[in-house]
Parts: structure tokens; C-alpha cells; sequence
């Protein structure tokens, strides 16, 4: 008998019909023995839906009553799965994050968990119900409702696994795994059997949807093991583990294992900032402080006296980044402040990298066939990443798919 959190996507709960088809799947699992605990997203399409009435009515709503909006999304899932469940003669509870206590920090939008009650749940389990609970949402310490950020529910399955020692995580969604790119992108792409939590974590940060970066983070954080698996294909999906466990495996390492791909960034530079101690610090210090997160950071070279500094964020939060520089910009008698939020980034993911040489130049090399212009470049120990003109993005992974052979078994 095993514990196993199963996780599943808004598509996988998009109507009636597949919520009752997630419920028989269910109970063939507890039938097998094993303790189920779920996870459900609102019904797909249901939060970008809340967030258009909010937005219908301002375009900055206030966070804290868009929390207590979005998480109206996932309490009418769980119910209704609940309420199948029940039908079908199978014991079933169903628990919002604040009747879990999944308790987060106050960060509405995109809180942090903190820490999980596990007792009443681990309690349901042994009393022989499935545990149903609300991805996606938590409580803060006075008693608000928050959410996670989108796609949080990968990390309340995560999270719930971690808190309640399951055996496995499994996020059940519309692929039947991790492919080396998006496949609606790119027709060859191929999907992994495996891959590590690290190359996970920066497909995920690079922009692959798959799962949500915190998720990965958690579950590398607290070994917990994830797979990602398809609602409507059976097969073995994509597991996420250990270099040490692929090493035991035997497994050959690929030189790139994916590329990942995010055209929802933006750049912002600030032109002739007085170059001295503290300047980054001026700049960015704003921008964290109004919880907005920055992904690449370039300063150029000083010259007479000052330099120009270049960052990207999340295109949602392009016009309040750009108010913070500018008002930044005016404090600090900088020359300019420029943007473009017409930009997107393409990343090669790969621990094959750290040995091999030649993957950075090949890469230039390939995106200069297509005359595609690169405006930024960073790199890491196992990922190269570059923002190119957003209408190159297509263009430029495809190139860069065949080129590193990613369609061709490992
Ligand atoms: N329903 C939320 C979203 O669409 C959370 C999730 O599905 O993971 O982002
Ligand atoms: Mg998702």
C-alpha cells in the first residue's frame, strides 16, 4: 500500500464528465490499495475567467479580494469531485486550503507556503476516505484567504506530498509528460523519461509550463518524488529525479536536454546611471520590495562615470516595473529609461553542459544562420538563455531543436 498525492489540471476537471472520469480513476487507484489524497485545479479556463471580472471593474484590482475571488475556482472542484466520488459509493472529504490549514505567508497572489496540518487529513486516509483538497490556495497567519500564483496547485501537490511522507507525487494534465520542447512548437519534440530536478527547474524557470517552478523547487528541496503523467493516455509519463539516481541507473547524460522557451518577459534598462557602489542595489531594491520578480540582470561596462543596466520581469509586471524605474531614474539622474515588452527568451536546458564545451558558440551560431538578433545573454552551469525579438521565437527553437538533435533518442 502506498500514499500517492495525485495532482490534476484544469483540463483534466474541465466538465462534469471528466471530473466523474477523474473520479473512477480514483477509486481504481484506492481499490488497489493505495491512500489517495488529490489535488484539483479550478475547471480550465475558471480563473482566467475571475480574473477578467475583476479586471472588468479595474485594472489593478486589490490582491486581496482577487484572492478571495480566484479561490472560488478550486472549492467548486473539489465539491463536485467530492460529490462524484460519493455517488459512486466511495467515502470522500474534500478541504479548502484554509480548512487544511495550508498555511502560507501574506504575500497575496503569490504566497509561499509555510506549513500544512497534516493530522485531519492523515485521519480521512485511515478512516479509508479519499482526501480531496483545493490546489492553489492557503491561509495566512490572520486568517486570509491567499493563492499561490498561477499554476500553484502543482505546488499544493507537492506540498501535501512532502507534509503527509507520500510515496509519490503525480501531476496529472493534458501531456503525458516533459517534452524537450513544446511540441506545439516544434512537431518532433520527444518526450523524456526522465530528467533532473535541476534541468526541471530551469525548463520551468525558462518558461516550459509544465509545471510550476515552485513546485519543482519544492520537491528537490524535500525529496519528494514527482511525475508528471497524461488524464487521458495511459503511460509512465516523465519522472523527476537525482543525478545520483541516474547515475545509479547508468542513464547517459544528454548534452541538451530541452529547450524551453517564455514569451511573457519584458526588458527594462535604465541608460547612464552615475556608476557607483550600491547602484544595482538602488535600482533593484524598488523593484523587489514591490514583490515584483527579475529574471535576467545585464550592467554594461562603465564608462565616464556611468553605466547602463538592463533587467527582465514578467510582462504582467512591465508597467509597474517601468513606474519604479522611472521614479528611480528621476532619484538617481539617470539619462533614460527605455523598454520593450515585445521580446522573448529561449533557453537550452541541459546537465550534459557542465562537461562539454561549445553548446553557448553552437547555439550563437545556429541563431545567426537565421539572422536572428540576440539582445541579452545569461548563462548558468546548465543553461544558456537568450531574449530574441518575440516574433523570432518560433523561428529560432525550431533552428535550435534540429540543430542539437533533440528529436533523436539520447
Ligand atoms: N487555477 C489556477 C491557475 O489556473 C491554479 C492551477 O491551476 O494550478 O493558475
Ligand atoms: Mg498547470
Amino acid at each position: 500500500m502506498a500514499l500517492i498525492v495525485q495532482k490534476y489540471g484544469g483540463t483534466s476537471v474541465g466538465t462534469l464528465e471528466r471530473i466523474e472520469n477523474v473520479a473512477e480513476k480514483l477509486i481504481g487507484w484506492r481499490e488497489r490499495g493505495h491512500q489517495m489524497v488529490v489535488v484539483v485545479s479550478a475547471m480550465s479556463g475558471e480563473t482566467d475567467r475571475l480574473i477578467g471580472l475583476a479586471k472588468g471593474i479595474t485594472p489593478r484590482p486589490n490582491p486581496r479580494e482577487l484572492d478571495v475571488l480566484l479561490a472560488t475556482g478550486e472549492q467548486v472542484t473539489i465539491a463536485l469531485l467530492c460529490i462524484a466520488l460519493e455517488k459512486r459509493g466511495c467515502p470522500a472529504r474534500s478541504y479548502t486550503g484554509s480548512q487544511v490549514r495550508i498555511l502560507t505567508d501574506n504575500a497575496f497572489n503569490k504566497a509561499r507556503i509555510q506549513a500544512i496540518e497534516a493530522a485531519a487529513m492523515q485521519a480521512d486516509l485511515d478512516a479509508g476516505r479519499i482526501v480531496v483538497v483545493a490546489g492553489f490556495q492557503g491561509v495566512d497567519e490572520d486568517g486570509n484567504i491567499t493563492t499561490l500564483g498561477r499554476g500553484g496547485s502543482d505546488t499544493t501537490g507537492v506540498a501535501l506530498a512532502a507534509a503527509l511522507k507520500a510515496d509519490e507525487c503525480q501531476i496529472y494534465t493534458d501531456v503525458d509528460g516533459v517534452y524537450t520542447t513544446d511540441p506545439r512548437v516544434v512537431s518532433e519534440a520527444r518526450r523524456l523519461d526522465r530528467i533532473t530536478f535541476e534541468e526541471m527547474l530551469e525548463m520551468a524557470s525558462a518558461g516550459s509550463k509544465v509545471l510550476q517552478i515552485r513546485s519543482v523547487e519544492f520537491a528537490g528541496k524535500h525529496n519528494v518524488p514527482l511525475r508528471v503523467l497524461s488524464t487521458f493516455q495511459e503511460g509512465q509519463g516523465t519522472l523527476i529525479t537525482f543525478e545520483e539516481a541516474l547515475e545509479a541507473e547508468q542513464m547517459e547524460k544528454a548534452l541538451i536536454s530541452g529547450i524551453a522557451f517564455n514569451r511573457d518577459e519584458a526588458k527594462l534598462t535604465i541608460l547612464g546611471v552615475p556608476d557607483r557602489p550600491g547602484i544595482a542595489y538602488s535600482i533593484l531594491g524598488p523593484v523587489a520590495d514591490a514583490n515584483i520578480e527579475v529574471d535576467m540582470i545585464i550592467q554594461n561596462i562603465g564608462r565616464d562615470g556611468t553605466t547602463d543596466f538592463t533587467f527582465t520581469v514578467h510582462r504582467n509586471d512591465y508597467e509597474r516595473a517601468l513606474d519604479i524605474l522611472r521614479d528611480q531614474a528621476s532619484r538617481l539622474g539617470a539619462r533614460e529609461v527605455a523598454g520593450d515588452n515585445k521580446i522573448a527568451k529561449i533557453s537550452l536546458v541541459g546537465i550534459g553542459m557542465r562537461s562539454h564545451a561549445g553548446v553557448a558558440s553552437k547555439m550563437f551560431q545556429v541563431l545567426a544562420k537565421e539572422s536572428i538578433n540576440i539582445r541579452m545573454i545569461s548563462t548558468s552551469e546548465i543553461k544558456i538563455s537568450v531574449v530574441v525579438d518575440e516574433k523570432y521565437l518560433e523561428l529560432g527553437v525550431r533552428a535550435l531543436h534540429e540543430a542539437f538533435e533533440l528529436d533523436k533518442a539520447a
